[in-house]
């Protein structure tokens, strides 16, 4: 009698955190909403990126305890002193590469592993690199029981980005580094696209678009951001 009690009592403990472990209705009421005044109403139009943002059940990328702020309009802490990124930033960033025409792309700062899926909803690859085994190995984790085949991710300092698998469409930095490392500028494919903040880590930065075009470098300030630094590898 007392083991099936008992029995019973974890079998409902495993139900309820499952059930927290899924996509629901409510959660994706939440993102429609995000999206319409998050992403939408400050102009973000391109619909892959929309599209991909409705997917992506960003709940189950923050921590347990943070599950009700999921799809609130600001940056969340993962643990480690990092954070996953703002909805809107995530959507502008991902706009600017120009999603839809990139096969390949390579992410510096995985974090949660949440902008590594954004994008791999609409690319072909996604190669990833993060510089904190805990998170490495959390993200790793997360994306393969959601299922994103797609996804390749590495623990490693993202200084040298990931030259097996260059050059890359687009490349994504998610962390801010004083400058662009030349590494990632080699690593970027003729007519590719990189986003990166860039700027000192205790002030506001920039979010800066590199281009390569004829072999030569063009880079444009777009918007003032605050991120996490970018670390360096001992
Ligand atoms: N894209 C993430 C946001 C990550 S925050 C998401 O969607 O959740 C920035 C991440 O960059 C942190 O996880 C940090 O550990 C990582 N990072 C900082 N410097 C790095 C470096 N040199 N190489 C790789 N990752 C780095």
């Amino acid at each position: 009698m007392k083991t099936t009690i008992f029995t019973l009592i974890i079998f409902t403990f495993t139900c309820f955190l499952s059930h927290s472990q899924f996509d629901n209705e409510e959660f994706r009421k939440q993102r429609e909403r995000m999206l319409n005044l998050q992403i939408k109403a400050r102009g973000i139009k391109d619909e892959s990126v929309i599209n991909s943002m409705r997917k992506v059940p960003r709940h189950l990328f923050v921590p347990r305890n943070r599950i009700s702020e999921a799809y609130d309009d600001g940056p969340i802490p993962i643990g480690y002193g990092q954070t996953i990124s703002q909805p809107y930033i995530v959507a502008y960033m991902t706009e600017v590469i120009n999603p839809t025409k990139c096969k390949k792309v390579l992410e510096i700062g995985t974090g949660s592993g949440y902008h590594a899926a954004v994008i791999a909803q609409i690319v072909d690859s996604v190669y990833t690199v993060e510089i904190i085994t805990e998170l490495y190995k959390e993200a790793k984790d997360r994306l393969e029981k959601l299922g994103y085949k797609n996804i390749k991710i590495k623990n490693a300092d993202g200084y040298y980005g990931w030259k097996e698998h260059a050059p890359y469409d687009a490349i994504v930095v998610t962390a801010a580094a004083e400058f662009v490392p030349p590494p990632l500028i080699e690593q970027l494919k003729e007519g590719g696209k990189m986003i990166i903040p860039v700027g000192s880590p205790f002030f506001t930065q920039t979010l800066v678009l590199i281009e390569k075009k004829d072999g030569k470098i063009y880079s444009k300030n777009l918007i003032p951001v605050r991120f996490v630094p970018f670390v360096r590898g001992k």
